[in-house]
């Protein structure tokens, strides 16, 4: 494994460091504000993101220098820029760390994004559940306006930027950018038709860009160190810089790591999260969030870079990589991840909705040893229909657990529906699912 050093991780990895205002600025904190502000043009500083080929770390990994060029330049109203801090991909806890531990970095970052794109109101959309996360932004955002790096004229460049925490109600989809601007603007969290793009028509109508909380904490650094530093680290030119993965599962050392892009699966998992919690085998794994297709063994030397995953048939997503071992049944995986989605459908559009429901009803049944040879094309029907059909990129998301386990672990499924036949309970409707069953693995064992 070549040594590498932690970006965003590096402060807090500092004996005693606090995240406070004092230990930031120690660590040269805010110098890359002071050095934008007045200084380089707004302009400059987007051509700088793009070369950086810094990509969006919330999910869809879109180049987020280009991403700040969609905004209309000829606009003379209020634009907006809103920080995703939504985190709530099963598998997920990275923002969350770099919101309780280094609140002034994601904040440092926020202000030079507004900057770049001309806009004077930042809003950090926090998930419900962050209580802590978002008392310890709300402290730091009142050190950094008492310090004048947040509000009116700052640092006496004549630049106002503000910004304020909202916290969310506890959705899933809310993650999701439009229906993240609805919440904001206070109205259900429901995904909007698009186009058109928050580009041009985001929070209140205006041009407003959303950025994850990660890519946001990455900036200080590329204006800090160069364009051409965070393009050298990673797999170039397509994925650069490193990036936060949170490892969890059936591994000894759960967490959040900060490795280059381009690292394979098997690094991450045997030599930073030291390897399988016990003696039983690799048998499969998710890599990147709930809403990416599984991979198996044979995907451990994939690079972990977003064109390299693409190719293998899934996506590095939200950076969230759940290990599973042998041993575990993937029907009962792919349940209870469907039976997440099931529950944060936002209800908006049929397939998404109805379909939800039909999965889950035909997948309890097949864990419950009373599923049907045709149930196998159900599922598949069902799924091709929700997939490309809906509103938001959550119908592809939410068939992915079923479409993955069933192309590489069909006979874990027809194993099932095979006792069911020799019970003789095909087909009898499984009303009711005990909950012990649906909440306890190892009952489901293959
Ligand atoms: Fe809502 Fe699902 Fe449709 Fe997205 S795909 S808008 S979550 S119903």
């Amino acid at each position: 494994m070549p040594p590498y050093e932690p970006i965003l991780l590096k402060n807090m990895l500092q004996p005693g460091y606090t995240g406070s205002l004092a230990d930031y600025e120690r660590t040269g904190g805010y110098q890359a504000l002071r050095k934008t502000l007045g200084k380089i043009a707004p302009a400059d500083v987007t051509a700088m993101v793009v070369k950086s080929g810094l990509r969006g770390r919330g999910g869809a990994g879109f180049p987020t220098g280009i991403k700040w060029g969609f905004l209309p330049k000829d606009y003379q109203g209020p634009r907006y820029l809103c920080c995703n801090a939504d985190e709530s991909e099963p598998g997920t806890f990275k923002d969350r760390q770099l919101i309780e531990r280094d609140p002034h970095q994601v904040i440092e970052g926020i202000l030079l994004a507004c900057y770049a794109i001309g806009a004077e109101t930042a809003y950090i959309y926090i998930r419900g559940e962050f209580a802590l996360g978002a008392a310890i932004l709300e402290r730091a955002l009142a050190e950094a306006r008492a310090a004048g790096y947040v509000g009116r004229n700052i640092l006496g460049a004549g630049v106002t930027i503000d910004i304020w925490v909202h916290r969310g109600a506890g959705a899933y989809i809310c993650g999701e950018e439009t229906a993240l601007l609805e919440s904001l603007e206070g109205k259900r969290g429901l995904p909007r038709v698009k186009p058109p793009f928050p580009a041009t028509h985001g929070l209140y109508g205006k041009p407003t860009v959303v950025n994850n909380v990660e890519t946001l904490a990455n900036l200080p650094h590329i204006v800090n160190r160069g364009a051409e530093w965070f393009a050298s680290i990673g797999s170039p030119p397509k994925s650069t810089g490193t990036r936060i993965f949170c490892v969890s599962g059936h591994v000894r050392r759960p967490g959040n790591y900060e490795v280059p892009m381009g690292i394979t699966f098997r690094e991450l998992i045997f030599e930073h999260a030291g390897g399988m919690r016990s003696d039983k085998a690799l048998k499969a794994f998710i890599p990147g969030g709930a809403s990416a297709p599984f991979l198996t063994p044979e995907h451990l030397d994939v690079k972990m870079d977003f064109e390299s995953v693409a190719q293998a048939g899934s996506m590095l997503g939200s950076g969230g990589v759940t290990v599973m071992e042998e041993g575990t049944s993937m029907v009962w995986a792919a349940l209870r991840l469907m039976e997440f989605f099931y529950h944060e459908s936002c209800g908006k559009c049929t397939p998404c909705r109805e379909g939800s429901s039909w999965l889950v009803q035909t997948m309890r049944r097949i864990l419950a040893k009373r599923g049907r040879r045709e149930d196998l094309e159900t599922l598949t029907d069902l799924c091709q229909n929700i997939a490309g059909r809906t509103v938001c990129a959550f119908g592809d998301a939410e068939v992915a657990p079923i479409l993955s386990t069933l192309k590489y672990w069909r006979h874990e499924y027809e194993e099932l529906i095979r006792e069911a036949e020799s019970l003789g309970l095909a087909g009898i409707p499984e009303l009711v699912m005990p909950a012990a069953a649906r909440h306890e693995p190892h009952k489901f064992e293959v």
